[in-house]
């Protein structure tokens, strides 16, 4: 058999020494085709797939107090999280929203392994649940050939045409977590030439989408997740992982010719189903590797056939480093004692913050290019004070500026209405008597009101005459 004839099940699953399993030395691609092994862990996934599938598809049209339940709006740099709003000046609770969501990551990661990669990542997901059983149904028992040239060509054609389909709705969906379902809506109403920018952005989405699924596939778990990169650093020999039990499966191979040889054979028959099986074309039986997402095929595979060699199941099993080396289950592992002392710190510092965030913010912004103050004919300094008010209610709402202490202010623009969630600038002067500076400066404080409640105070130091005229 040529190379290019050979079938992923006869390629060998990266030997020691190969870069990648998806590689070959001339470095084309392996393209995979993994048979599905149906058993108790595939039926699991593929509820929990269909879950998420539906979550995704509908969360962004569920509303919580008015506003969407979560909303990433990248343009106007305002993310809504639960319901609440925060903009991206408000670097202390993103941090702390950053910290928890990283170390959450971090302490799941620690003590379940690549759950996440195998049964909740949208790549596997769709992958698994979505693209590979459209991609079967339309190649039938051809769909493990990867030269595909036995599919007849109309099926091929159709399969590209119900994944661009599925692509086009995944990207709006995509989109609609980051600009709003109501405005996708208002685009996929709309001629494309009425909003060249969002047709071109959905459409550029959707290529993205459909490359990812019908051709880059594993590559992007192999090589482009970052997430996968850090899995060495994220895991310990006390994780959850997918392992092979060496110890009970070799010398694997058949039982007649090892024992021909003298030799007891373990229980792996080497009959190679979790490596055809596995979607990143990895034999697990070498040992933890960084591509094994932890899809639990090379289990269900694997205990299929101890099935029917009257052996128990669990050759490959969810298990630790520790415990396959025959070390003691329970040990003190100091990140899972770490993280989630780091947890409850970032995620009670954010409950603080949010408990205490104020209802509206008062920000003086700079002026640049512009003369410091101004000396009116009564004598006394002007300075102009560039203010962003930001209304952080679920409400419109209407302000005030006030001076604290001497002087007044001359506030046209004021009172100001802003809408929930909005931002809007204004001009104030500040007006002093020469007599208030000290060495030119002058410090102010200024109180934004919303009615007569005082919601934010911000001070300023203001410029003035060296000497005062007296
Ligand atoms: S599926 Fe099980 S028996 Fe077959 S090769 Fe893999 S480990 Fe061995
Ligand atoms: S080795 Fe097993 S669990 Fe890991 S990716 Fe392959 S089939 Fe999935």
């Amino acid at each position: 058999m040529s190379e290019e004839k050979k079938t992923p099940q006869s390629l060998p699953a990266a030997p020691a020494g190969e870069v990648l399993s998806t590689m070959r030395d001339d470095g084309s691609r392996v393209w995979l085709r993994p048979r599905i092994s149906a058993g108790r862990f595939l039926k699991q996934r593929a509820v929990v797939a269909w879950v998420l599938m539906a979550l995704f598809t509908v969360t962004p049209f569920i509303k919580m107090g008015g506003k969407p339940l979560f909303l990433f709006e990248l343009a106007t740099r305002r993310f809504i999280v639960f319901g609440t709003t925060f903009h991206a000046d408000e670097t202390l609770p993103l941090a702390l929203l950053m910290l928890t969501t990283g170390v959450a990551i971090f302490l799941m990661t620690a003590l379940l392994g690549r759950v996440w990669c195998g049964w909740a990542c949208p790549q596997t997901v769709y992958m698994e649940f979505l693209y590979r059983p459209i991609e079967r149904f339309f190649e039938g028992k051809h769909y493990k050939n990867p030269t595909r040239h036995e599919v007849p060509r109309w099926k091929v054609a159709a399969k590209y045409v119900v994944f661009g389909l599925i692509s086009l709705h995944l990207a709006n969906t995509f989109l609609s977590w980051f600009v709003g379902v109501d405005k996708v809506f208002l685009w996929t109403q709309q001629s494309p030439f009425a909003r060249p920018q969002s047709f071109i952005l959905v459409m550029a989405t959707t290529a993205a989408i459909m490359w990812d699924f019908a051709f880059w596939r594993e590559q992007m778990c192999t090589l482009a997740c970052p997430y996968g990169r850090f899995q060495s650093v994220l895991l310990d020999r006390g994780s959850l992982i997918i392992g092979y039990d060496e110890e009970r499966g070799e010398p694997r191979g058949s039982k007649k010719r090892l024992a021909n040889q003298g030799i007891e054979a373990g229980d792996c028959v080497d009959c190679n189903l979790c490596v055809t099986t596995c979607p990143t074309g990895i034999d697990i039986r070498q040992g933890l590797q960084l591509e094994c997402i932890a899809c639990t095929q090379c289990i269900d595979a694997c205990d299929a056939v101890m099935d029917k060699v009257s052996k128990p199941r669990g050759l490959i099993r969810y298990t630790t480093q520790n415990l396959l080396e025959g070390l003691p289950k329970k040990q003190v592992r100091p990140r899972v004692v770490i993280y989630p002392i780091l947890l409850a710190v970032f995620f009670g510092g954010l409950l603080y913050v949010l408990a205490n965030r104020a209802d509206a913010t008062l920000e003086v912004l700079r002026i640049r290019g512009r003369t410091p103050y101004a000396t009116l004919d009564s004598g006394e300094i002007s300075n102009l004070v560039h203010l962003r008010i930001t209304n952080r209610t679920d409400q419109a709402e209407t302000y005030e500026v006030r001076l604290i202490g001497d002087g007044r202010l001359i506030t046209l623009q004021f009172p100001l209405r802003i809408d929930s969630d909005e931002s809007a600038d204004a001009d104030i002067h500040v007006i002093l008597p020469s007599t208030a500076f000290e060495g030119g400066r002058r410090a102010i404080q200024l109180e934004l009101l919303a009615g007569n409640a005082i919601v934010d105070t911000t001070n300023k130091t203001v410029l003035g005459p060296l000497f005062a005229n007296k």
